[in-house]
């Protein structure tokens, strides 16, 4: 985006009003639970964020349109404050999940699965409405990590493998969250779905060529849409940390893609360099100008007085060039001005603070109609779909009535595992039962009530449990632990990563033996997978007649009974390749295929309808269908191997 001369001279002319001191805390990112409204006034502080799962004490929007309130009218309100607006970030990665009573839209490889652009500006509009609704007015999102291996705990927030797809959908959503007047950011930059092993912030092992082609190519559109900010990854290119490149950072993105908005790093960015390093335990002068060679706005969660009193050293000594701070803070300070922080008034006053439609059906419509288009039919037998509502239908598995496993990682916690009491939405049971009176849950999940003379078909419901982040890991061999990589909430803590294997059969047995209990009393099986990603399911497709990727659906699970009792077809197609084992005999084998990006199969002879949308009342919604077409898969990928990872020569 081109800076307007008056743009220019206003960031000018606030710059020449501000200290060193005052730069230093513009380019300084606090955690919500680690800041106060005297430390945002005295040290200038340019942003607050929420960490996942990180919400103020009353958790409604009134709630944090009052937090916000009050750090803004300790920026700007009080005639002895600075006059520069606040900004507050936040993660609404499947719309606003860290928020009680918010409509929860499925996790981005849904929406991949979908691969609609106009969804995705419909699912990005929601968000930002949801987000203004609490007074906020920046979103770490869209993520355009292009997933190479499922095996990677965040390929949920990842479109998918393609990177044209991603072309598409994350500049759609941009272009749709910032013209509703959220600020976007766009991550991880750059290469962070390539990793070795499909390590969480690991090494991207790529040659330039495969970086550009496959991962840099998805920001470009979004880049020319004027998104204003983009966030780091903390995974390594050909062993460099992206947060140290000055080619990836400063050379390419601003220089050769003329990014002039502001670069933010990831959170816990500081433990990657090392322990001298931690906010200038005095380093040297090139790696004093390392770490900001290219960042302007720093997370620092909780150790920011020592951030900013490093910073001023570094820059006192030399080492970080004070041109180089009078950079980052004009583009912080131009991204406040394009996003009309400048005008607007304090979070209490703002028009859409605390809008009713904060979790509405209008906006719960938009996530289900995004359920019901992201839905991938991977096996279909003995024309056992559409399901008639007059069916008696035996409901079982662990995930069949969990809005939590539903909704999966970054849902009220970080992880998704905690609060999921408090998420407002329809489990799959509960859509179904709405529909089909006749319908049974399995009473302890596991399907033990089978009994071909009361009941016509199963519906079971099978797959992970939610995650985030290196939590969600398959690694096995080395590396079998994971870094929380934030101090956000205590003390860094070594876990365990998700398990050792992609096969669900290894992972959660009992899936398979519930889908075996209920064939073996000679039910047909719909069998639904809940899931973050592909996983190895040949044994559990095997024995269901019916074998559906639901990914992770979010709050609206009447998108799935829609789809299965034939309200629409199945539309959604893989937006990675699916790995399958075709004999599960031996778990080391190579013997892998699988199906291709762009598979999908249909059940026929269903009648598509339109459905509602946002624009305005009576306004019918055509049909999205801009996504990959039916039948014809854009890589038609035939093998797969979970393992491979292209290494090429750094250039
Ligand atoms: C935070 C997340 C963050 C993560 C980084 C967590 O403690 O809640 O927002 O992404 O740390 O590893
Ligand atoms: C994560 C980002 C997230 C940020 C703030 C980082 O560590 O990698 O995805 O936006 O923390 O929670």
């Amino acid at each position: 985006m081109m800076s307007s001369a008056s743009e220019e001279h206003l960031v000018s002319d606030l710059l020449g009003k501000l200290t060193l001191m005052q730069k230093a805390g513009q380019m300084t990112m606090a955690e919500r639970m680690h800041v106060t409204t005297d430390d945002v006034k005295r040290h200038a502080l340019g942003a607050v964020l929420s960490g996942g799962g990180s919400h103020p004490a009353d958790n409604t929007p009134s709630g944090w349109v009052e937090m916000n309130d009050e750090f803004w009218q300790a920026a700007v309100g009080d005639d002895d404050s600075l006059g520069i607006p606040i900004l507050f970030g936040i993660d609404a990665v499947h719309a606003h999940n860290n928020v009680r009573g918010a409509t929860i839209l499925p996790h981005n490889l849904g929406l991949g699965a979908a691969g609609s652009a106009e969804l995705v500006a419909q699912t990005a509009a929601i968000t930002a409405r949801e987000i203004l609704a609490s007074g906020l007015d920046w979103n770490f999102a869209p993520t355009l990590a292009v997933v190479q291996n499922c095996q990677w705990g965040r390929s949920y927030e990842s479109f998918g493998s393609d990177p044209q797809l991603l072309v598409r959908l994350g500049e759609a959503y941009v272009r749709a969250l910032q013209g509703e007047g959220v600020m976007g950011c766009t991550k991880h930059w750059v290469g962070d779905g390539a990793t070795l092993h499909s390590m969480d912030q690991g090494e991207s092992p790529l040659g330039w060529e495969e970086l550009e082609r496959t991962h840099v190519a998805p920001y470009c559109p979004s880049l020319n849409a004027g998104v204003m900010s983009v966030m780091v990854s903390l995974s390594s290119w050909n062993g460099e940390k992206c947060h140290g490149h000055q080619f990836l950072v400063s050379t390419l993105l601003k220089e050769r893609l003329a990014f002039d908005g502001m670069v933010v790093s990831g959170l816990g960015w500081h433990r990657l360099f090392g322990q001298e390093l931690r906010f200038g335990g005095e380093s040297s002068r090139q790696r004093g100008n390392r770490h900001v060679s290219g960042i302007d706005m720093f997370m620092v969660p909780q150790r920011w007085r020592e951030f900013i009193d490093s910073l001023l050293r570094q820059v006192e000594q030399g080492n970080v060039k004070i041109g180089r701070i009078d950079d980052a803070v004009s583009r912080i300070l131009k991204c406040k001005l394009r996003l009309g922080l400048f005008e607007r008034p304090r979070p209490k006053s703002r028009r859409l603070s605390g809008d009713a439609r904060f979790g509405c059906a209008a906006h719960r419509a938009v996530a289900r109609e995004a359920v019901r288009q992201s839905l991938v039919l991977l096996k279909h037998e003995d024309q056992v779909l559409p399901l008639k509502p007059s069916q008696r239908i035996l409901v079982a598995g662990r995930n069949a009535h969990n809005l939590g496993h539903q909704c999966g990682g970054w849902t009220l916690s970080w992880h998704g595992e905690r609060d999921n009491e408090n998420i407002e939405g329809t489990s799959i049971w509960d859509a179904i039962s709405e529909v089909a009176p006749n319908a049974v849950l399995s009473e302890d999940r596991s399907g033990k009530e089978a009994n071909a003379k009361h009941r016509d078909v199963a519906v079971v419901v099978i797959g992970e449990r939610p995650y985030a982040e290196g939590f969600g890991d398959i690694r096995s061999g080395e590396n079998l632990l994971v870094e929380t990589g934030s101090l956000v909430n205590g003390l860094l803590n070594p876990l365990q990563p998700y398990g050792r294997t992609l096969q669900l059969s290894k992972l959660h047995p009992e899936d398979l033996a519930c889908i075996r209990r209920v064939a073996d009393a000679e039910i047909p099986v719909v069998a639904l997978l809940v899931s973050g990603r592909p996983l190895i399911v040949n044994q559990e497709m095997q024995a269901a007649q019916v074998f559906v990727a639901a990914w992770l659906p979010g709050s609206e699970g009447g998108g799935v009974a829609d789809v299965l009792f034939g309200k629409e077809d199945f539309s959604g197609r893989l937006p990675l390749p699916w790995p399958l084992r075709v004999t599960d005999q031996d778990s080391n084998s190579s013997d892998e295929t699988c199906f291709p990006t762009g598979f999908g199969l249909q059940i026929g002879h269903i009648k598509r309808r339109c459905c509602s949308t946002l624009r305005g009342a009576g306004e019918a919604w055509p049909r999205p269908y801009v996504g990959i077409k039916r039948g014809n898969p854009i890589f038609p990928i035939t093998r797969y191997d979970v393992n491979s990872v292209r290494v090429r020569p750094y250039i």
